[in-house]
């Protein structure tokens, strides 16, 4: 269980992912690759960002949305007060599809179990934000991005929130952009919900009820811990409805 690894542990298995991202074989797309893109930011984020694959400028650089997709993703996290050091960005798939082609079932079916489900298990974030058809696809099946942009849905007190991939917005001449923003302005209220959500109840201290003790003072002073009760594409960049890979669920 991932829950037990201290976060060395956790840093020397994602990092351990990484190396065998940069040298994996194990599906077509490393044929064209120039370099894998494992992804980025830090393993304790507590937002993980999806997109599909690695383009052109992603594939040069070995890092993800680091082309005008990734200068528009930087620039919707700052109207929430955040940047691309602070939250987790990768892909469905870690190499770049030949001429940004749709990834194929095979590669997703691949690299997903392989690569994906071990990174969210590890980095283990607050809220995943699918970027995308085939990134929102493996967690809402049969959804249309146009439908269910911006409605989180909630599993084991972590949020699934499916926004249009950046491209998407940036081809839709900004019309997308205002609607892109108020999805944006969701995540941090979804990561104080997941936290709220998993923070343990707040004991009662052993004094507490007799008039003159200090803990009396103490829960006068001071608010009571209440975990919360736990609790569906924009015009997506690519214009298919079908959801890409209805067979890989990551729970
Ligand atoms: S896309 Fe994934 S499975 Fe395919 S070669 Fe790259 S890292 Fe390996």
């Amino acid at each position: 269980m991932t829950s037990s690894l201290t976060l060395d542990q956790r840093t020397a298995a994602l990092d351990a992912i990484a190396g065998e991202i940069r040298v994996c074989t194990k599906c077509p797309l490393h044929q064209g690759r120039t370099k894998a893109v494992p992804g980025d930011g830090p393993y304790t984020a507590d937002i993980m960002f999806i997109g599909e694959g690695p383009g052109f400028h992603e594939d040069q650089q070995g890092l993800p949305f680091v082309g005008a997709s990734g200068r528009l993703l930087e620039e919707m996290l700052a109207v929430i007060g955040l940047n691309r050091k602070q939250v987790f960005i990768t892909n469905v798939v870690k190499c770049r599809p030949p001429e940004n082609r749709d990834p194929m079932p095979n590669e997703m079916g691949t690299c997903v179990p392989t690569y994906l489900n071990r990174q969210i298990e590890l980095i283990n974030p607050k809220v995943i934000v699918t970027l995308g058809r085939y990134s929102m696809g493996l967690f809402f099946p049969n959804a249309k991005i146009s439908a269910i942009h911006g409605k989180p849905k909630w599993e084991n007190n972590r949020a699934y929130l499916p926004m249009f991939h950046p491209a998407a917005v940036l081809r839709s001449m900004d019309t997308m952009k205002t609607q892109y923003e108020i999805d944006f302005k969701k995540l941090p209220g979804l990561v104080e919900e997941a936290l709220k959500r998993v923070k343990p109840a707040t004991p009662p201290h052993p004094l507490a009820g007799l008039d003159d003790s200090p803990a009396a003072e103490i829960k006068d002073t001071k608010a009571e811990a209440k975990p919360s009760a736990p609790p569906d594409k924009p015009k997506d960049d690519k214009p298919k409805d079908e959801p890409p890979l209805k067979q890989l669920s990551l729970f």
